[in-house]
């Protein structure tokens, strides 16, 4: 018999998934333990790809109170992050709560996502700077930075000088590429995005040091990447581009979209990887409201509970006890499209990636309720093995779920 090529046996391999003791260890890995706070959704922009319809005319900011309580109750969950997202939180008006975060560092690695308005001066800039590393959030020791950069209609240049300024004064001696990530989300054309990547690396050049043209390469998705290598050494700062194609606010908005990738039906089938992600991450509204959130999108179908009024292990415990979520974990996105496929047979989702299957799953509230209730009645393993059985892992064609 012919010895299989590498594909093959890669192939034969990965049917381990439909073993019982990968279900049963993947319905046992730790879930549940990435916190993201919301900031918004009041905002001092309003992006025309914003995925949270987050904006100035919104009503709605973090309570500190509210905060603190969640927080410490993540530290004694031992909960690994908190993120600070859907909203700015370096303003003002977020500056207790983000002085309340940058207190719990110490125990919760802490993200903050900035749109870089703060640094409108770089001693603004700076004060930010220092007041949450007065507070307990050292960059140089744990945390990370992302500056979204959406477009230079509202965010000038400028800004990310200061930024960059200020992180080299108040961080002389750091390694800024370890906890320092610009992301740049496409909304305007393909001349004006390149224009802008140029006039960023020319930013980062005259900040940090040197950006190699040769590092210009391709992120995980294929999305333009600028290696940024500060001038004093260490690790480069990455400057990632996300080529999408913006579509409008929050539902309609095509995350992380490409012109090139065609639009086609997705198939539940359509399987590619065993990912051991799903059911990370858990989301804090402004208002203490909690639900679960996954790597790709954020939706609010907050029917778990309120921190305010209840302990967060309980709502924790009432989404670990929903099989809509087990689904999620266990088969991802393909389970729970499968499962939609069942109490709707004609269901059919034209899309590019896996996100256009959930924003159609978890955005229409009465075919999420409907896979929930199908998922009970047939039981989470026993529909994914169902599922399973129509999986041919030497199939060539598909797609990122
Ligand atoms: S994308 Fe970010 S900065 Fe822009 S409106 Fe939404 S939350 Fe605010």
């Amino acid at each position: 018999m012919a010895k299989p090529s590498f594909k093959e046996w890669l192939y034969d391999h990965q049917a381990f998934i439909r073993r019982p003791e990968f279900i049963e260890a993947k319905m046992a890995l730790p879930d549940l333990n990435e916190l993201s706070l919301e900031m918004g959704p009041n905002c001092n922009l309003h992006c025309p790809h914003c995925n949270v319809e987050c904006g100035p005319d919104r009503i709605g900011l973090p309570d500190l109170g509210t905060t603190v309580k969640l927080l410490d109750e993540a530290c004694r969950l031992r909960m690994k992050s908190v993120t600070l997202t859907c909203g700015e939180p370096l303003r003002d008006e977020n500056k207790a709560v983000v002085g309340a975060v940058s207190a719990f560092s110490k125990f919760l690695v802490t993200e903050v996502i900035t749109n870089g308005v703060f640094a409108h001066s770089f001693d603004n800039a700076v004060k930010w700077f220092e007041f949450m590393k007065e507070r307990g959030l050292d960059f140089s020791k744990r945390g990370r930075l992302s500056v979204s950069v959406g477009s230079t209609y509202f965010v000038p240049l400028r800004n990310y000088a200061n930024l960059n300024r200020a992180l080299m004064a108040v961080y002389p001696r750091a390694d800024w590429g370890q906890f320092l990530i610009y992301r740049h989300l496409n909304v305007l054309d393909n001349e004006a995005n390149k224009r802008l990547i140029y006039q960023m690396g020319d930013v980062f050049e005259e900040t940090f040091g040197s950006k190699k043209e040769s590092d210009l390469g391709w992120g995980p998705r294929r999305e333009p990447l600028i290696n940024i290598y500060p001038r004093k050494g260490g690790r480069s700062i990455r400057f990632v581009s996300y080529q999408c194609v913006s579509r409008g606010r929050a539902k309609n908005f095509d995350w992380s979209t490409r012109e090139s990738e065609k639009l086609r039906e997705i198939k539940p089938q359509d399987i590619t990887s065993v990912d051991c992600q799903e059911g990370q991450g858990v989301e804090a509204g402004f208002d203490g409201n909690i639900t679960f959130t996954d790597c790709r999108e954020m939706y609010r179908d907050r029917r778990y509970g309120n921190v305010v009024s209840d302990p967060l292990s309980v709502i924790l415990d009432r989404i670990r006890a929903d099989s809509f979520f087990q689904g999620f974990k266990l088969g991802g996105v393909s389970l729970l499209y499968y499962a939609a496929r069942q109490v709707r047979p004609g269901l059919t989702i034209v899309g590019r990636r896996g996100s256009d299957v959930l924003r159609v799953i978890r955005g229409d509230t009465e075919i999420a309720e409907e896979v929930r209730q199908y998922l009970e009645k047939k039981g989470v393993v026993n529909t994914y093995n169902q599922l399973m059985a129509t999986i041919d892992f030497r199939r060539k064609q598909r797609v990122g779920l």
